[in-house]
């Protein structure tokens, strides 16, 4: 009997998965087509390819890989996060659908959900997601789906799925998971009960800072579904940011595994330092979720919170004297960053509404990168000082 074929680990994957073993003289590397316009056959629209439908040879490679990743029937590359988000609930949502969601939520996802979808009819409401028993309070016979992000941007909080799969399950609703913060190495939320699973391909995906792009996974008729939003609504990627995103993943495994190494570090120091009221990271055992993120996750991330005991002014001052980590917004990649999400992801907000979402004024967004841990904490060091 034939052995079945053994199943490829992810690191492998994220460098080889989907393309195919070709004979001598085959780049190793994708050649990169940049061609919006391909040759067409006469006397059909069969096999049509014009990049804004997503069939783009360098989007296509891409799309085959992250699905082995995530274990997804298929998937679609999207210009940025945010047009892989909106694409994804218009395939999900019609007028006079409920969409149930977490409050605790990327800034401009909660914009999307409760400025732009209330023009549309699409009613939604945001759920305290550590309240367990609020998501089957809200629920009404309108509501298509669930949608959640863990680890939470940028509090780090995890958010354990068990009873909210249950939910979507028993109630046949969608459950739409923006993985940004974990990526596949750390977290594959189809292995949890997500249907729909999303990320800001900007951040982990690439690593580099420098490609816009989203990602959704899910079932294969699902993904034509967003690819035809995707079409009409122009949120197809560029060619050359397919590969780019293609050489970023084959790093994937790498860059995370330090980043989670660095970040681990990073957060005991801190958490042993006068100066530094609270830290914010999954992996440290006094975290309110270290046991859910114990069961969900296999890495506790590069991202970590941080308040300092001065509070807001302290929290100016340290910016400023950092030499090393670098003041932007975006995360993921392999430069080491801070950022205040007051200024940045979350700030429409009022002082009091992101209080509420566990993020104080002086709450300091880091995302580690992967330079050396030593350097990184000593750059802290003297920027408490
Ligand atoms: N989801 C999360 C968790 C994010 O942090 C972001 C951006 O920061 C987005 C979605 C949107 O992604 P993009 O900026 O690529 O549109």
């Amino acid at each position: 009997m034939p052995r079945p074929p053994r199943r490829l680990g992810l690191s492998t994957l994220a460098v080889t998965g989907g393309s195919a073993h070709g004979e001598a003289d085959t780049p190793v590397v994708q050649p990169l087509v940049q061609s919006v316009n391909f040759m067409q056959e006469v006397g059909t629209a069969d096999g049509l390819r014009y990049p804004r439908y997503g069939n783009a040879p360098n989007a296509e490679i891409v799309q085959r890989r992250l699905a082995m990743m995530e274990g997804a029937e298929a998937s679609l590359i999207l210009a940025s996060g945010m047009g892989a988000t909106a694409c994804a609930l218009l395939a999900l949502l019609r007028p006079g659908d409920h969409l149930l969601a977490s409050s605790w939520i990327y800034g401009g996802t909660r914009l999307l959900f409760t400025q732009e979808f209330a023009t549309m009819g699409i009613d939604v409401t945001l759920v305290d997601p550590m309240e367990t028993r609020a998501w089957r309070k809200r629920m009404r016979k309108e509501t298509r789906a669930i949608f959640v992000e863990s680890p939470v941007n940028p509090s780090c909080r995890v958010l354990d799925l068990r009873p909210i799969s249950y939910l979507t399950k028993e109630g046949g609703l969608a459950l739409v998971i923006d993985s940004t913060f974990a990526s596949p190495v750390n977290f594959r939320p189809m292995e949890h009960g997500a249907d729909v699973v999303i990320h800001s391909a900007t951040k982990y995906l690439n690593g580099h800072h420098d490609v816009l792009s989203g990602v959704v996974l899910g079932t294969a008729p699902y993904i034509e579904e967003v690819r035809q939003k995707m079409v009409v609504w122009g949120q197809a990627p560029d060619p050359f940011a397919c590969w780019m995103l293609e050489r970023g993943l084959k790093t994937l495994d790498v860059r995370v595994t330090r980043q989670n190494e660095n970040a681990g570090r990073i957060a005991e120091w801190c958490h042993s330092r006068k100066e530094v009221r609270h830290v914010h990271y999954p992996g440290l055992a006094d975290h309110p979720d270290h046991e859910v993120a114990r069961t969900f996750l296999d890495g506790f991330g590069g991202m970590l919170g941080l308040e300092l005991m001065g509070g807001a002014k302290s929290a100016e001052r340290f910016i400023r004297r950092l030499h090393l980590i670098k003041h932007a917004p975006s995360l993921g990649g392999v430069d080491s960053l801070v950022s205040e999400p007051r200024f940045s992801s979350h700030s429409h907000l009022t002082s009091e509404e992101r209080a509420a979402l566990g993020i104080p004024d002086g709450f300091l967004r880091l995302s580690i990168g992967i330079e050396n841990a030593d350097d990184l904490i000593a750059d802290i060091e003297q920027a408490l000082k």
